[in-house]
C-alpha cells in the first residue's frame, strides 16, 4: 500500500469524493427502482483509477470514496442503514480487487502477460465474492430473497461488469503514449463483423447464440490493441447481457426464480466469454512489440545508432541492384573507415571511453553525410560508408573532410590526449560502368584501406582499379 501523504492535496480531495459521488448517483438513477442494477460499474472504475494512480490509493481515499458512494445514495432518498452498509459492499470490491493487483508487477496489472488477464479475472471474482458475502451478512431487512439467490445475484453482477469494466481502465494508454502515436488508419473489418455477430446472437436467440460473437472478438484480439479489444469486449457483452434481461434473445428469464437465474448464469458465462479475447490480445500486443524489438536490434547498432551490419549488406545490395536495374547508370563509392590505433585508446583510457569515442565517431561521420547516403557499423572500429551519385575521385574530397572531422574531434572531448584518427579506403564506379558486387567493392575498398594503414594511418586512399582509371 502505498504511503499517504501528510497534507492530502485538496484537488485530490474534490476528484476522490466527486468522482464516485457523480459515478454512483450515475448508477442509482439508471437502475430500476427496488432492484439491484443492471450494471453497477463504479466499483470496478474505482479500482481500475486507484490502481492507475497509486500516489492516490490509501485509506483516506477509501474513506473518501465511501463518503461519497453513500451520500449520493441519501441524495437519492435512501436510509441510512442501507446506504451505509450496500455502499460497505462496493467499497469491499474496490479494495479486494485494488489490494489484490497492487501486488502484481506492473506488466501482469496492465494486463501485458496471460497471467495478467488472469489474475484480473481473479481479482475481479475475488472482489466480487466480498461484496456478495457483505450483502448476505446484512440481507434479510433489505431483501425478500433467500441468502443463497442474493449471494448469487451480487457475485454474477459485480463479477461480469468487473470482468467487462476493468481491463479498459488498465490497458488505457496514457496521454503521453496517444500525443505520441501516429495516427494511423484502423482495419473495420473485425469491427463491423463484431457488429453484424452481436446482430446475428440477438435475432437467432437461444442460450447458446451468447457464444456466437467469440470468432469476431477473437479476429478483433489478434487486430487491435488490447485497450480497443478490452472496449469492444465492453460493448458486445453489455450488449448481451441486456439483450438477456430485456428477453430478447428468447430464453425466458424468470424474475421469481429462486436460486441460480437465467440472467445469473448468462451474466457468468458472458464474463467468461471475453477472457479468450483478451488473453489473445495481450499474447499479439507482446509478439508485435518483440518482433519490432528484434527487427529494431536487426537493423540497428546498438552502441552507435548506425545501419548494423546485416542491414548494410541488405541496403547496399538493394541499392546496387536498382543501379543496375534502371538507367541511367550514376557513379557510385564505398567507404571503408578504421579508427587508428583504437586499442591503445581503449587501453590507456578504459573501454566505456572506447565506448564514447566510438559514439562520437559516428556522430561526426552522421554530421558529415546526406540522408540518401548510408552508413553502418561493421564491427569494433570499422565503418562503411556509400555514397551514391559520387564517382570515388570526387568523393576522395568528402573522404578527406571527414578524415579532417574526425582528427577535430578531440576538441569536444575534455580530455585532450584522446585524439582520434581514422584510414580510409575508397573504392566504386563511374557512371554508366557496370558496378561490382558488394563483396568486390568492400574487398577492392579493403585493400585500399590496408595500403593507408600501411603508409602511415590518418589518409585516404583509392583502391588500385580506381587509380588507373584516373
Ligand atoms: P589500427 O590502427 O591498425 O587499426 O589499430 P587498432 O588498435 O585500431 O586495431 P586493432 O584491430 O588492433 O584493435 C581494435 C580494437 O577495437 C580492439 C578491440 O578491443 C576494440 N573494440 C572492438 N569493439 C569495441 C567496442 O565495441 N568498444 C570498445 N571500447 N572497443 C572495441
Ligand atoms: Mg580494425
Ligand atoms: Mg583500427
Amino acid at each position: 500500500m502505498s504511503v499517504e501523504p501528510m497534507v492530502f492535496p485538496v484537488q485530490s480531495r474534490v476528484a476522490l469524493f466527486g468522482l464516485p459521488f457523480a459515478l454512483s448517483l450515475g448508477g442509482i438513477l439508471a437502475r430500476p427502482i427496488e432492484s439491484l442494477s443492471l450494471f453497477w460499474p463504479v466499483n470496478a472504475v474505482l479500482a481500475g483509477i486507484l490502481l492507475r494512480y497509486p500516489r492516490h490509493a490509501g485509506p483516506m481515499s477509501l474513506g473518501m470514496i465511501w463518503l461519497a458512494m453513500v451520500s449520493a445514495d441519501l441524495a437519492c432518498g435512501s436510509a441510512w442503514p442501507p446506504a451505509l452498509w450496500f455502499n460497505l459492499c462496493n467499497l469491499g470490491v474496490v479494495v479486494t480487487a485494488w489490494w489484490l493487483l497492487s501486488r502484481l508487477p506492473r506488466r501482469h496489472q496492465r494486463m501485458r502477460t496471460p497471467q495478467g488477464v488472469l489474475s484480473v479475472f481473479a481479482a475481479c471474482a475475488a472482489g466480487a465474492m466480498v461484496a456478495a458475502s457483505l450483502a448476505c451478512a446484512m440481507a434479510a431487512p433489505w431483501f425478500d430473497k433467500s441468502l443463497q439467490a442474493t449471494w448469487l445475484a451480487w457475485f454474477s453482477e459485480q463479477f461480469s461488469t468487473s470482468v467487462l469494466v476493468l481491463p479498459v481502465l488498465l490497458t488505457a494508454p496514457s496521454t503521453r503514449v496517444v500525443l505520441r502515436s501516429n495516427a494511423h488508419a484502423i482495419r473495420l473489418w473485425p469491427l463491423l463483423v463484431l457488429l453484424a455477430s452481436l446482430a446475428v446472437s440477438i435475432g437467432f436467440g437461444g442460450p447458446g447464440a451468447i457464444a456466437f460473437p467469440i470468432a469476431a472478438l477473437l479476429w478483433c484480439a489478434w487486430t487491435y490493441s488490447p485497450f480497443l479489444v478490452s472496449l469492444l469486449a465492453l460493448t458486445a457483452g453489455s450488449t448481451l447481457i441486456v439483450a438477456v434481461a430485456q428477453n430478447l434473445m428468447h430464453f425466458s428469464v424468470p424474475q421469481s426464480e429462486p436460486g441460480v437465474t437465467t440472467l445469473m448464469s448468462a451474466r457468468l458465462g458472458i464474463a467468461m466469454l471475453v477472457l479468450g479475447p483478451l488473453v489473445v490480445a495481450c499474447v499479439s500486443q507482446a509478439n508485435r512489440s518483440l518482433v519490432a524489438r528484434l527487427g529494431r536490434q536487426a537493423n540497428i547498432d546498438h552502441l552507435t545508432g548506425l545501419l548494423s551490419r546485416s542491414a548494410f549488406t541488405r541496403r547496399a545490395c538493394a541499392l546496387l541492384d536498382s543501379r543496375a536495374q534502371h538507367g541511367p547508370r550514376l557513379p557510385l563509392t564505398l567507404m571503408m573507415l578504421d579508427i587508428d590505433h583504437f586499442k591503445a585508446i581503449n587501453d590507456r583510457h578504459g573501454h566505456a571511453t572506447g565506448d564514447l569515442v566510438l559514439r562520437q565517431f559516428a556522430r561526426t561521420l552522421q554530421a558529415q553525410l546526406l540522408d540518401d547516403e548510408l552508413v553502418a557499423r561493421l564491427g569494433g572500429e570499422e565503418f562503411v560508408i556509400v555514397l551514391p551519385g559520387l564517382a570515388p575521385e570526387h568523393a576522395h574530397f568528402t573522404a578527406d573532410r571527414l578524415r579532417r572531422a574526425v582528427q577535430e574531434l578531440h576538441a569536444t572531448q575534455h580530455d585532450p590526449r584522446l585524439q582520434i584518427t581514422v584510414s580510409i579506403g575508397l573504392a566504386g564506379c563511374e557512371a554508366h560502368e557496370t558496378a561490382p558486387s558488394l563483396d568486390e567493392l568492400l574487398a577492392q575498398a579493403d585493400q585500399a584501406l590496408y595500403r593507408a594503414k600501411a603508409r602511415g594511418r590518418n589518409r585516404v586512399e583509392q583502391a588500385e582499379r580506381e587509380r588507373q582509371a584516373i
